[in-house]
């Protein structure tokens, strides 16, 4: 072994994407760490991993895996493979490397892991449930009915209101409140909790709130997968009488949910699974369970519901409750049940918690005389509030996006159970501070009633909730516009990954596969999105039906089977296609081969289902002769059934006046032509992804599967002017990309999309399925100028022209209010259409990858007259990346950063090799440079390879402007 030193340091370790995890249930974990270095061009040519059970000691005794010196430039997510890991232990590691010069760093400091309960027989505790809990059902149409034909449409259903149904505190129950005390008799050394819950929970102990989650257990397919988390609660039990306790809301188990505002989705009643393990100095342990020994009651949370809202009556307060000694006779019994553990895992990945405090940019009093709380700010999360009054008083808090023309409180979003209004009811006790603990709210303005006294800014904050994920990506540049736009893409992110991938944090919040297949890339730009994604995929294979049938939502909740009854599908291109692409855009974006590996069998599932559907099922309503050929093709194209096609294209959901709103006419215009356009990209992912995991076989048959439904494509729906049955824009751009059309005609097909975009007045009219490639099918075909023309453009519909208009997340509908300020009833936060973020980031600072995980990266900047610098700085699975380029008198400055263990191709735009391009930073041509090789001229721009180091480079590019 060569022992000489390095001077790379180790920085960052993880395990399975996580710092120090708590409680996991990964059998060979993966661990991954990032290498500073002072030295251009350190990469990694050797690791060591040790892993021991002692923190101080890392001596043979306590080692369980010595990787040894193991010959690998891999520095992310090596699978441990030491000794099998047992229930509860924790691991600590450290890891060195061999650089380039198999010179050795020094180990890195020490990062842990920690194993949950990994055998069901772990589990002594037993699922308990409140004797006295009635929650009924309040579903608009049972399936039954849906399945008895209700002639309802998917839009009749967004009608169903609130008329008519009594108000919430006459039929929703209250949260429950759990307790049991213990009795501590020796020096802890250290205690756990393992908890979960039918409902939503929080567990306290000795009168304080245990961990930092929020709305714990998450939402996931609870049948299939339930997680359980582990808090550490060692520094919070004490010396003789303990207690401990949790309170349950309904949540997404038994609240009300989706659409339609449905509840019950898995169970009507309540019931928490907890087990307390202590370990204590002298090795013995104690082990308190959730068991007969608890009891319950009601507290003061009358109600709290996700999607209503919540009541909270401070005079019914109990005060001490999860302290010792407190009096809790006359608390009821609970029962035991039987639910098993067959569903449980460990946590995995990100809880939701709170992530930022806002304080209020105004109080508006509005022309109709109502008192709103602005925050400025359109958010997922909730308001905490400091108020003085007297007992019994009313507080109602009544939350929204926006308000309407005129200035006054509207409720935006339309539709049963959509109330997004808490209520508190004064204690008297002097200074009260409420926030609600168990809903949140999609919002940017507050209206409040009932306030005694003056409402004051400072007595208000808004409090941000999200699934905590580390913010990886930043994009800056000289148009205020483009960095509010950046900013608006990353908010709707935030709202709206909460504890799954939602659609919207308000009308829905429903997992939709579109809407995050469509926005992944730029999720992982934005935010370390690897573990949250890879949970939620768990439960996309939970629900993924026998059929091989993606559901359009996961978890797929019976609120929308009702749904997919109505519209006559559970799933729909490009929404189903999550299973394929999502995974491949966490490949792409974090060179994890593993999630593929994960995913393969639900691929292929999903592309038999396809393939079926389309070989024998004919579209009834097929115009012109059936001849033989045309019926060999029909086998090939995915054409029948309900789609949502290339949904909301703008022309198409709402008249100029925004009285008319279809959401589903694009679907119906689109969906005759989009699935098999989704059917052809799966198959080439699915040749990729096969060839990559070793399967050639596989890669093969879908590569020839793939040929064929292009063909059929073009053979059923092109004409021979290069235009299609279905003339739209996202038609012409999804054919584009997805090759439907013979290469000699490609240049006619873009001729007509770029006739479109004329017809049009130069503006876009893309859904949700196309717009990811639009800007991309310009570039690529030669049109950059009016990519950046559209990203410009500030009339309705465009990115900017949302921006202009005050938003601050991104709208569902481009015209989401409408030119003349007329404000409509549609969510002002949902992500899909921010899929652009990718587009900025990798064009206008000119940051992006060639090989998956930026192992090579790209630096390519495309610099416009518009603008007069851009930046997009990234932290990588390998460390940070730079691109950051500004222009001054006619010379381009580039700064780029390489992380080490990464290589780059520069490109620098100009006049190519006779221009003058010079590293500026190290003063020498860059043809002198070691760290830089290969230089090639092309299409004007210079390009060269960069190894790893910080440099700054110059060119001349006033001929291009
Ligand atoms: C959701 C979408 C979703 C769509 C299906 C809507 O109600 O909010 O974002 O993808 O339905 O087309």
């Amino acid at each position: 072994m060569n022992h000489s030193s390095s001077p790379a340091a180790i920085a960052n370790p993880r395990c399975e994407y996580m710092t120090n995890p708590l409680g996991i249930d990964i059998l060979c974990p993966r661990l991954s760490w990032e290498i500073i270095s002072p030295v251009r061009g350190t990469m990694q040519t050797a690791y060591q991993v040790l892993v021991s059970t002692s923190e101080t000691d890392f001596e043979k005794s306590n080692i369980v895996w010595d990787s040894g010196k193991i010959a690998s430039d891999r520095s992310i997510c090596c699978e441990y493979a030491g000794k099998p890991l047992e229930s509860r232990n924790r691991y600590y590691w450290i890891v060195r490397i061999w650089d380039e010069m198999d010179c050795v760093s020094s180990f890195s400091h020490k990062a842990f892991f920690e194993m949950g309960l990994l055998q069901k027989e772990d589990w002594v505790a037993e699922w308990i449930e409140p004797t006295d809990q009635k929650i009924f059902l309040e579903n608009v149409i049972s399936a039954d009915q849906a399945d008895s034909g209700v002639e309802q449409t998917g839009a009749d259903l967004l009608n169903v209101n609130n008329e008519g149904i009594a108000p919430p505190e006459e039929r929703l129950n209250p949260c429950k409140l759990a307790r049991r005390e213990f009795c501590v008799k020796n020096i802890v050394k250290r205690a756990r909790v393992y908890a979960t819950a039918h409902g939503i929970y929080n567990v306290e102990c000795n009168g304080k709130k245990v961990g930092r989650q929020e709305f714990a257990p998450g939402f996931t397919s609870y049948n299939q997968y339930l997680l359980y988390q582990t808090y550490d609660v060692t520094d919070m039990i004490q010396p003789g009488v303990n207690a401990i306790g949790a309170v349950i809301a309904d949540g997404w188990y038994a609240g009300r949910v989706g659409f339609m505002g449905d509840n019950c989705q898995y169970g009507n009643k309540l019931a928490l699974l907890l087990q307390l393990e202590i370990e204590y100095d002298d090795g013995s342990t104690q082990t308190i369970c959730s068991d007969e020994k608890f009891v319950t009651s009601d507290g003061p949370l009358v109600y709290s519901d996700i999607f209503i809202g919540e009541r909270y009556d401070a005079r019914l307060e109990k005060p001490g409750w999860s302290m010792p000694n407190y009096e809790d006779t006359g608390w009821k019994p609970v029962q035991k049940a039987d639910y098993g553990f067959d569903n449980l895992h460990a946590q995995y990945g990100e809880s939701v918690e709170v992530v930022d405090e806002l304080v209020p940019q105004q109080i508006i009093i509005t022309p109709k005389g109502e008192t709103i709380v602005d925050l400025g700010q359109n958010i997922a999360g909730r308001m905490r509030m400091k108020v003085s009054g007297k007992p019994g008083t009313v507080i109602r808090l009544e939350h929204t996006e926006v308000l309407n023309r005129e200035g006054n409180f509207i409720n935006n979003i339309l539709g049963r159970n959509k109330d997004q209004t808490d209520v508190y009811i004064l204690s008297g006790n002097g200074e009260e501070i409420y926030e609600p603990q168990f809903t949140f709210h999609g919002f940017r303005y507050v209206k409040i009633t009932g306030y005694p006294g003056e409402v004051k800014l400072n007595n208000f904050r808004g409090v941000v909730l999200s699934s905590n994920m580390k913010r990886t990506g930043l994009f800056e540049c000289s148009d205020e516009r483009l960095n509010k736009l950046a900013k608006n893409i990353f908010w709707s992110q935030r709202a709206n990954m909460f504890s799954i991938p939602t659609d919207c944090p308000q009308r829905e919040r429903a997992g939709w596969t579109g809407d995050i297949q469509v926005f992944s890339p730029t999720a992982a730009f934005n935010m370390d999105v690897h573990a949250f994604l890879t949970r939620w995929l768990h439960n996309v294979w939970a629900d993924q039906l026998p059929d091989g049938e993606v559901p359009m939502v996961v978890p797929y909740i019976d609120a929308y089977k009702t749904l997919a009854k109505v519209v006559g599908s559970d799933t729909s291109a490009g929404w189903g296609d999550a299973c394929i692409i999502v995974p491949w855009a966490l490949y792409n974006a974090y060179g994890d081969r593993q999630i593929l590996e994960q995913s393969y069998d639900s691929m292929v599932k999903w592309v038999e289902y396809i393939r079926k559907t389309s070989e024998t099922e004919i579209p009834d309503n097929l115009t012109g002769e059936m001849t033989p050929q045309r019926a060999e093709w029909q086998k090939y194209l995915w054409n029948t059934g309900f789609h949502y096609g290339d949904w909301l294209i703008p022309s198409l959901s709402m008249s100029k006046d925004g009285k008319d709103v279809d959401m589903f006419k694009s679907a119906m215009a689109t969906k005759a032509l989009v699935p098999t356009c989704f059917y052809a990209y799966a198959t080439e992912l699915m040749e990729q992804i096969s060839n990559l995991l070793g399967k050639p076989q596989q890669a093969h048959s879908y590569a020839k599967l793939n040929q064929k439904v292009r063909a059929a494509f073009s053979s059923e729906y092109l004409h021979e002017d290069g235009s299609f049955t279905a003339d739209f824009q996202g038609i012409y751009v999804l054919a584009l990309r997805m090759r439907m059309v013979p290469e000699e005609m490609r240049s006619k097909v873009f001729a007509h999309l770029l006739k479109l975009i004329e017809q049009n007045d130069g503006k876009l009219d893309v859904g949700f399925l196309s717009v990811p490639f639009f800007l991309d099918e310009l570039c690529r075909n030669g049109r950059l100028d009016l990519a950046m023309d559209m990203i410009y453009k500030t009339e309705c519909p465009s990115w900017l022209y949302e921006v202009e208009k005050g938003a601050t997340t991104m709208w569902e509908a481009w015209q989401a209010i409408l030119p003349d300020g007329t404000v409509t009833s549609v969510s002002y936060n949902h992500y899909a259409f921010g899929c652009v973020g990718d587009w900025l980031y990798r064009n206008l600072a000119g940051l992006d990858k060639d090989l998956p995980g930026y192992k090579h990266i790209v630096i390519k900047p495309e610099p416009s007259a518009h603008m007069t610098y851009a930046s997009a700085k990234y932290h990588s699975i390998y460390g940070n990346i730079v691109s950051e380029w500004k222009m001054l008198a006619g010379i381009f400055y580039l700064k780029v950063t390489v992380p080490p263990n990464t290589t780059a191709r520069v490109y620098l735009p100009g006049k190519g090799l006779d221009g003058v391009a010079e590293c500026s930073e190290i003063r020498k041509p860059i043809t002198d440079c070691t760290e830089i090789s290969d230089i090639r001229c092309e299409n004007g721009k210079t390009s060269f390879e960069v190894q790893s180091g910080s440099y700054e480079f110059e060119s001349f590019i006033s001929k291009m402007l």
